[in-house]
This record gives structure tokens, C-alpha cells and sequence, in this order.
């Protein structure tokens, strides 16, 4: 069965994929139950605008779901995607070459540091970039997390 975008229905929310969205009263406005975020209607084009952020999030109505309508230019590129990558494994080589060259002496206090360190470097610049690509789509992380806790408890 498929519906056409109207102010009538609800539709899941396309960003949270938890809520529902629907139209807010006396408002050509669509808002999710669950995750906050308003939306305006383009109904000839079938077209939904997150209202309440900077970035141009647009989702086109299929009749079953939504699409995601990328934008010229807005869309993070590849180019963001390597420096992400070399973002992460810059730092990370450079401390493990550096314990490469400079091993400890074997059997010395502390000689498992340099890979330890390593390590919490590449998870520390993992997360720095997880954060960022979290925010860059403002989803909502947290209120995901405890939706998911209340539907397996
Ligand atoms: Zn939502």
C-alpha cells in the first residue's frame, strides 16, 4: 500500500527512524514524536525539508519510504572521507613508527606502552571523527540508545 506525502498521515521519521512525524496543528509543519526535529512539505514535489537545522537534509517521499535527495556541493564529499582517513591513521602511524624505531628494551617496565599508546590513538582520533559525522547529521544518538533499551527490556 503505498500514501502520497499529505498533512494528513503520519510517516516515520526520517531521521530518527524511532518516531512518528506528523503535521503539527494549524501548522503546513511536520514534527516527530519522538525526536523533535520539524519539517516543512513541498506536496507537489513530495519533498521534506528538516526546518530546524542549517544543513539542507531533503527526503523525497517514494510512497513507502523516504529517499535521501542529495544536494550539489552540499553533500560531504569523498575528499572529506580522506582527510577523515588520514585524519585517523596519520597520528596513529606516526606514534607507531616512532615506537618502531625506538623500541623499549624488551623486558623493561612500562615496554608495552608505546602499543598501548598506539592503540588509544587510533581509538581516540576514531572517535574525534564518529562524533563529528554524528553531529555533521545531527542524529540523535542518545535518544536512539534509550529507544533501543526500551524496546529490548
Ligand atoms: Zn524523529
Amino acid at each position: 500500500m503505498t500514501t502520497t506525502l499529505n498533512y494528513h498521515s503520519a510517516y516515520h521519521c526520517p531521521v530518527c527512524r524511532q518516531g512518528k512525524i506528523s503535521s503539527m496543528p494549524l501548522m503546513e509543519a511536520f514534527a516527530c514524536n519522538f525526536c523533535q526535529h520539524i519539517f516543512t512539505a513541498n506536496l507537489e514535489q513530495q519533498l521534506l525539508k528538516m526546518a530546524d537545522t542549517q544543513l539542507p537534509l531533503i527526503w523525497r517521499w517514494n510512497g513507502k519510504t523516504w529517499t535521501r535527495v542529495l544536494q550539489e556541493g552540499m553533500e560531504l564529499g569523498w575528499g572529506y572521507g580522506v582527510a577523515g582517513i588520514i585524519f585517523v591513521i596519520l597520528p596513529t602511524s606516526i606514534i607507531g613508527f616512532g615506537a618502531y624505531l625506538f623500541p623499549p628494551l624488551p623486558g623493561t617496565a612500562f615496554s608495552w606502552f608505546p602499543i598501548f599508546w598506539t592503540i588509544l590513538a587510533f581509538f581516540a582520533h576514531l572517535a574525534c571523527m564518529g562524533w563529528l559525522v554524528i553531529a555533521y547529521y545531527q542524529f540523535p544518538v542518545f535518544m536512539y540508545l534509550s529507544a533501543l533499551r526500551r524496546r529490548w527490556i
